[in-house]
């Protein structure tokens, strides 16, 4: 019988946990032909979240509980996930179950069918009109910047073979975008589109700052497309500045030009400055990029795993496995 490992990132999600253990039990329901793991990662979280997970273990052994150190974000969490998960595909889903179990027999069936990547679309998006609009501009952006296809309207709801696992589980760097990764190491990927939910229970961990800095996170680590754009910004005000030069010149050559242009020569330097601050920005983002991979740490540590403490850590680079 084929595995197949449920992982759930869960941050501060205690408030969801009787909806998780229905959701499962309906999975557990509607889909007998396959032997279940429901892999629950605690991300650091500051309320029971843990010692609902233990208690989730205690009562059905098919539930495990990976806690790590501290709340390392989300996309940690789902590394942290890929290196525990045993299955021979992995289901990603929201802990706070916006994403319905519903969709999951036909995910399975088109895994069967020899799809590796199984994704799912939202059709409806419950999201406010400013959320909806920003992911949709985002999409486009980034889409623009780089030719490998990027999957929109499309979050972590998923089902992974275990070929694309293990592709994942071989890119360590933990400045991590996944979203871009699942395009990144490319194999057969069909979409399935879906009804967002309401969260239900507890409250969104995203402010409007983790969204912009995963935003930010997501073209940088996708593409150095903005490299190229702080060079072409540089050529661009270079040649103007060339042309008023050579104005300038002929101006104060033939015509005479008595001293002024204090206006000038504040939006001039003004521009500039912007211009170089621009530039320095977008090296700094990549320099920052470097900066944490050379420095070769472990992406995560754990905590516990199903309530043990583990013997050694996941050294750097290698892959961590469940004792
Ligand atoms: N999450 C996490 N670590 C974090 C923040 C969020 O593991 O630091 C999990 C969270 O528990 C949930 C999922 O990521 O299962 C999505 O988070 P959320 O529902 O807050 O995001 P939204 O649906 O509002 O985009
Ligand atoms: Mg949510």
């Amino acid at each position: 019988m084929k595995k197949v490992t449920i992982l759930l990132p869960a941050y501060n999600e205690e408030a969801s946990m009787p909806l998780i253990e229905q959701c499962m039990a309906q999975v557990l329901e509607q889909n007998p032909g396959y032997e279940w793991e429901f892999l629950l990662v605690n991300d650091g979280s500051t309320d029971n979240t843990l010692q609902h997970m233990l208690r989730l273990h205690e009562s059905d052994p098919r539930f495990c509980c990976l806690d790590l150190s501290r709340n390392y974000g989300k996309e940690i969490a789902m590394m942290a996930g890929f290196d525990f998960a045993t299955g021979d595909a992995v289901i990603i889903m929201d802990a706070d179950m916006q994403h319905p179990v519903d969709v999951i027999p036909q995910m399975l069936q088109l895994w069967e069918q020899g799809y590796d990547d199984v994704y799912a679309q939202r059709r409806t998006s419950r999201e406010s009109w400013f959320k909806r609009k920003t992911s949709q501009w985002y999409y486009r952006l980034l889409q623009r910047l780089t030719r490998i296809p990027i999957q929109r309207d499309t979050g972590d709801f998923r089902l992974l073979d275990r070929s694309c696992i293990e592709a994942l589980k071989q890119m360590r760097e933990v400045e991590r975008n996944t979203k871009g990764m699942y395009s990144w190491i490319g194999f057969r990927k069909v979409g399935i589109t879906y009804d967002q939910q309401q969260r239900r229970a507890g409250t969104s961990k995203w402010s409007p700052w983790a969204l912009l800095d995963l935003a930010i996170n997501g073209i940088a680590s996708y593409t150095t497309a903005p490299l190229r754009l702080a060079s072409f910004l540089g050529v661009l005000v270079s040649v103007v500045a060339f042309c008023y030069l050579l104005y300038i010149l002929l101006v104060t050559t033939f015509f005479g030009e008595p001293v002024q242009g204090y206006p000038t020569i504040m939006v001039t330097m003004l521009f500039l400055g912007g211009v170089q601050l621009l530039g320095l920005g977008i090296v700094g983002e990549y320099l920052g990029r470097v900066f944490n991979e050379v420095k070769r740490r472990p992406g995560y540590f754990v905590g516990s795993y199903n309530g043990k403490r583990p013997s050694v850590q996941p050294g750097a680079g290698s892959n961590a496995q469940p004792q």
